[in-house]
């Protein structure tokens, strides 16, 4: 049985008022969940969000991107082993923003997925498909791809210890969410990609929907069999939201 993990996205938004209203607010109600709960926060936030979840716990933090480098002259990376140093557990990697804005690659991507495996870091490792890749019939083919790069870079002993996101790129932050359906059927996909690889390894990793997930939609999602718990954006942001969806999972 796989436990759920509700992972928030915050994005490139918060301050430091902002987040300890934020951060309040969720320890306040929360109580003890069946299921993970994670805050993926900007870089800048890790101290604090570190220092207010340390009595609580029930909330890991988790960083938005990694580098694939371990230190040195990279203006403007993050590592992994700061990651650590600040408490995160997991580390989101190949967010389609990043892939977008940024021009990640399949191949950054898995390397990333490689180097936060290597720090003991627990990649959240995001694919999805476009519009126009969807409507063409290509979704399997592209988020196929996408796994098979992280498959081929990792070690095979490691893809247990993975989190996968599907975020299909037209549900992100536009309040189009795929139906339960769409969405299962490429988690279904995903894991069979696994198992390819890692036959043992494909049933214990969780899949993650990513998309416009919120209270209205979410407990209908994460009912699907291969559907393990949701990467939040918007919703992340708004404690009765953020609330309302670990309390569905
Ligand atoms: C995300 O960015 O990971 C995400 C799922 O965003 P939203 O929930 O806002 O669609």
């Amino acid at each position: 049985m796989r436990r759920k993990l509700v992972a928030g996205n915050w994005k490139m938004n918060g301050s430091l008022a902002s987040n300890a209203d934020l951060l309040e607010g969720i320890k306040a109600e929360l109580g003890r969940p069946d299921c993970d709960v994670a805050v993926c926060v900007p870089a800048p936030y890790l101290a604090q969000c570190q220092a207010m979840l340390a009595l609580h716990g029930g909330i890991a933090l988790g960083a938005q991107d990694v580098s694939i480098h371990e230190s040195g002259a990279y203006t403007g990376e993050v590592s992994a082993s700061m990651l650590l140093d600040f408490g995160c557990k997991y580390v989101i990697v190949g967010h389609s923003e990043r892939r977008i804005y940024h021009a990640e690659s399949d191949d950054l991507v898995a390397k990333k997925t490689a180097r936060a495996l290597d720090a003991g870091l627990i990649p959240i490792v995001c694919v999805g498909e476009t519009l126009v890749q969807r409507d063409a019939g290509d979704t399997d083919v592209v988020v196929g791809r996408q796994i098979d790069a992280v498959l081929a870079s990792i070690d095979i002993a490691d893809v247990g210890k993975i989190v996968v996101a599907y975020e299909p790129v037209w549900a992100i932050g536009t309040g189009k969410t795929a139906t339960p359906l769409m969405a299962q059927e490429v988690h279904a996909m995903i894991r069979a990609k696994l198992a390819t690889r890692a036959v043992d390894a494909a049933p214990v990793v969780r899949i993650l929907y990513g998309g416009s997930m919120k209270p209205d939609n979410a407990r209908e999602l994460m009912a699907m069999p291969d559907i393990d718990g949701g990467l939040i954006g918007g919703a992340a942001l708004k404690v009765s939201d953020f609330l309302a969806i670990v309390r569905a999972a």
